[in-house]
């Protein structure tokens, strides 16, 4: 095995447990090792600090599996890692039963590189580093051992696979494409997840939570759903009695199955949905000339900064979203704003929506702070993680 010696004074993020290890703390490599292999990082005085991923293409040059010398990397190491994740998902009384499920958080769950979401009895793998991709045999056989599904789809086509000089590879993996495809059940809503063609692995799982509490103070409201990709918020507001539902999204796709979805559903009243193809940020303003307004919209964009280094351009597209929102907001109405950004941290995000209130001139207060669900668990040594952050807030 291979043998990376960090430089003097760098072995501090790796006792700390910091799942990365980037290119500028390594002195040397000792033997050799291709992408994927596995390597053990030592200190400038030889201590070992763990084992992790080699990635010579990435900056982030090791992602480690252990910090514990005892433990080795191996099919048995990944079948237990993912039981234990599983297991941390059956054992919270929320996520008991659930049909859409994420198993493995990549560095949430020990596992830098490895997403798994389970819709019903199929799971969808996204792997994104070079190791997660060499040890693929053994993290698929560990899922169907572990989860007992009956099919596992591959949807490894994230752009940062370019980054660690992977290729995209998608495709069946165990078992065969659903003929009739696939849907899952979300509090009593039907939603087919599309887990080729759709985005990520198919469905946003991370707002689970948020999507039932919509649906709980729904009723009677006019209500705005700003980037609605299939429907999820849509059709519980629809299931909450909303008056009206008005949901934007720019792909045609995700509007499609949108509709699709509600169909799904004939309890759900249809006549109170409009669905629009249209730019969030063109159609604010619009709004806003029209003189329309709302009791309730929701803003969940896609990330605007994968990283720190594009922080302030993000900081500007959350700002003016959300300014457009407290405009178009009636006196007592509830904005639900979100931020995905690895690069814009739970602060930043606060001041950017205080900001955008203040300028829009509206006197707000957050309500509540909204998270992820608990199958997408927050690491204390990877703050930087894309978690789903958000605030509720209610204007005067
Ligand atoms: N709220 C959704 C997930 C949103 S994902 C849910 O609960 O399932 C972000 C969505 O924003 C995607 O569907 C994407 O197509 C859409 N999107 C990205 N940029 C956009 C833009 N400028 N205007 C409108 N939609 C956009």
């Amino acid at each position: 095995m291979g043998q990376i010696v960090l430089l003097p004074g760098k072995e501090r993020s790796a006792m700390k447990r910091h799942p990365w290890l980037f290119a500028g703390s390594v002195g040397r490599l000792e033997g050799r090792a291709r992408a994927g292999d596995t390597v053990t990082v030592l200190a400038d005085d030889g201590r070992f600090l763990g084992r992790g991923a080699y990635s010579p293409e990435s900056q982030i040059r090791v992602r480690f599996w252990s910090f514990d010398e005892a433990e080795s990397i191996d099919d048995v190491f990944f079948k237990r890692r993912i039981a234990q994740a599983v297991a941390s998902r059956h054992a919270l009384p929320e996520l008991r039963g659930q049909e859409g499920l994420r198993l493995i958080h990549a560095e949430s769950d020990g596992l830098p590189g490895v997403i798994a979401d389970q819709y019903g009895d199929t799971v969808v793998v996204q792997l994104t580093s070079a190791g997660a991709d060499k040890w693929r045999k053994a993290i698929v056989n560990a899922l169907v051992q572990v989860t007992g599904c009956t099919r596992v789809y591959e949807r490894s086509d994230s752009d940062v696979r370019g980054l660690e000089g992977l290729e995209p590879t998608v495709g069946w993996l165990y078992g065969e494409a659903p003929v009739a495809g696939l849907a899952i059940d979300e509090h009593g809503v039907k939603l087919a997840v599309d887990v080729v063609g759709g985005h990520k692995t198919g469905f946003y799982l991370d707002q689970r939570d948020n999507r039932a509490w919509l649906r709980s103070v729904a009723a009677g409201k006019d209500i705005l759903n700003c980037f609605c990709y299939t429907g999820g918020f849509s059709l519980q507001a629809l299931a909450g009695d909303a008056r009206s539902v008005l949901s934007i999204d720019s792909s045609g796709p995700a509007l499609t199955q949108a509709r699709a979805n509600l169909a799904l559903n004939p309890q759900l009243p249809v006549e109170r949905a409009e669905w629009l193809d249209a730019d969030v940020f063109q159609a604010l303003r619009d709004f806003r000339k029209a003189g329309r307004t709302f009791d309730l919209i929701v803003l969940d964009p896609p990330k605007f900064a994968p990283s720190a280094a594009h922080a302030d351009r993000a900081a500007r597209a959350y700002k003016d979203i959300n300014l457009l929102g407290f405009r178009l907001l009636r006196p007592g109405g509830l904005l639900m704003s979100y931020s995905c950004s690895g690069g814009v941290g739970v602060e930043l995000f606060q001041k950017i929506v205080a900001s955008a209130a203040l300028d829009a001139g509206r006197s707000a207060r957050i309500v509540r702070r909204l998270a992820g669900a608990a199958d997408h668990p927050v690491a204390l040594n990877f703050p930087e993680g894309e978690y789903l952050k958000g605030l509720l807030v209610q204007v005067d």
